[in-house]
């Protein structure tokens, strides 16, 4: 599990110009899926070899809102709570603001490593008694730096790096698949554990580190063991906290990545809302397979033989760039089809693991094109000689071609829903990659 690294910090501060020049622009955007949230509101990085996720808690903020300090003051709380390195910002040439001190009493009150980045510092020399104030927040570590003019970032980073090798232990993973349970805040997460851990509840590790208080939960069920991993239940956070965004988008940022298959689940009894796809569209990004939940199945009214057909056909609607997902109902509260989220997940993880040999592929992709040839764009013609898997988990297929730049996202769509009819794949996102051989 890679250390999150959260900036916060009151607005205009340049918490989105420092995230963007440390995550650059190395990351490409591989497709346009539509429905994907595609906000960019967390990266990963590395410095001196060290990975870790960066965090613009700035982008969370809402953009109209009449409540700045309790905003800001919550965000902090967030951050505190979620991340193992912090990354606090000011603006070191508007001065010391009475916010950045609410912001800082907050943040000493608990014992997370913070860095106090004195932001807009573009010229050292001549700003150097802009910066001193700061000394009087009372942090251990105060970099002046400039986001925009990446002064200092490095110092800075190397800083970072050396925090996180104080405190962030290296944590045992226990033997059985991973599930993250994921969802907004009362979908039914805690529910769901406690139902598929019965009596036998059991705590079986601490999180090491400064992520303590979220615990796994192992069962075992028909002899497969499983570790479902959630955070919501443990500990439970305020109300406010609970009803926050960045919140559930930090905490499912964490379980997501350690995950081998994401349950991702769903108020039946409200259906979906932005914060919903938000979550799914980390699950999405992170290529983790993923099972849709509709909970709370006991509270739909009138069921007919075909409400969860027509449910399933609206969720594909709003949610095409899951269209591989698989959708089960079920009442955490009654334990209605609870377990056969399990057999889900057995399967979703083998298909994400499957292997195709290159023989039955290339077959498959020759008649795909035959079918449907790559268009031909600015009067060159793409001519695909030859297909492999490059790797599993998730599988990820390379399309060997003349003009790779030519073709376009729509047609490696139509062979991933080739290779979808041909070996299924279900539950589990795919790769096709287009690349350059004569
Ligand atoms: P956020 O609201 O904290 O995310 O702040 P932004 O990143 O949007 O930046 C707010 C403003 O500060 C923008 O006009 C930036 O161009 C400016 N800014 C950000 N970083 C620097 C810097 O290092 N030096 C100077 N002079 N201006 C900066
Ligand atoms: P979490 O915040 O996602 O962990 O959600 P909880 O598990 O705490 O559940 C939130 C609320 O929904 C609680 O009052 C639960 O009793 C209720 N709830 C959870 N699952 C179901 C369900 O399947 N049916 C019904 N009727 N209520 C449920």
């Amino acid at each position: 599990m890679k250390p999150i690294v959260a900036i916060v910090g009151r607005p205009n501060v340049g918490k989105s110009t420092l995230f963007n020049k440390l995550v650059g622009d190395r990351v490409a955007i591989v497709d346009d899926q539509p429905g994907v949230t595609r906000d960019r509101l967390y990266r990963e990085t590395e410095w001196a070899g060290k990975e870790f996720v960066l965090v613009d808690t700035g982008g969370l903020e809402p953009r109209n809102n009449d409540f700045m300090m309790t905003k800001i003051k919550q965000q902090a709380e967030v951050a505190m709570n979620e991340a193992d390195v912090i990354l606090f910002v000011v603006d070191g040439k508007n001065g010391l603001n009475p916010l950045d001190e609410e912001v800082a009493y907050l943040l000493r009150k608990k014992k997370k490593p913070v860095i106090l980045c004195v932001n807009k510092i573009d010229n050292f020399q001549a700003q150097q008694d802009d910066v001193y104030d700061f000394w009087g927040l009372g942090f251990e570590h105060l970099i002046p730096i400039s986001g925009e003019h990446k002064v200092n970032l490095g110092d800075m980073l190397d800083l970072v790096v050396d925090i996180i090798d104080q405190t962030v232990e290296e944590y045992e993973e226990e033997e059985g698949l991973k599930l993250a349970i994921i969802g907004r805040p009362n979908a039914g997460k805690s529910s769901l554990v406690n139902r598929l851990s019965g009596e036998e509840r059991t705590i079986v590790s601490n999180i090491a580190g400064t992520t303590r208080d979220a615990i796994d939960t192992a069962i075992e069920f028909d002899g497969n063991r499983y570790i479902l991993i959630d955070t919501a239940g443990i500990r439970r956070k305020s109300k406010v906290e609970e009803s926050l965004e960045y919140y559930s988008v930090l905490r499912a940022i964490k379980t997501i990545k350690r995950a081998d298959v994401c349950i991702w689940m769903i108020d039946g009894s409200e259906g979906l809302t932005e914060q919903d796809k938000r979550i799914a569209g980390i699950a999405y990004e992170e290529k983790k397979p993923i099972i849709i939940v509709i909970n709370k199945w006991d509270t739909i009214p009138d069921k007919k033989n075909d409400t969860m057909k027509k449910m399933r056909e609206e969720l594909y609607a709003e949610l095409p760039f899951l269209s591989y997902a698989p959708i089960e109902f079920v009442s955490a509260l009654t334990g209605q089809r609870t377990t056969k989220l399990l057999e889900h997940a057995e399967a979703v993880f083998a298909e994400y693991n499957k292997r195709i040999s290159t023989g039955l592929l290339n077959t498959v992709i020759s008649d795909a094109i035959i079918m449907n040839n790559p268009p031909t764009r600015k009067g060159r013609v793409v001519k695909i000689n030859y297909a492999t898997q490059i790797s599993t988990a998730p599988p990820r297929f390379v399309l060997f071609c003349n003009y790779p730049e030519l073709v376009h996202f729509s047609y490696g769509r139509y062979i991933e829903n080739k290779l979808r009819e041909s070996f299924g794949f279900e539950g589990t996102p795919i790769d096709v990659i287009f690349e350059h051989k004569n």
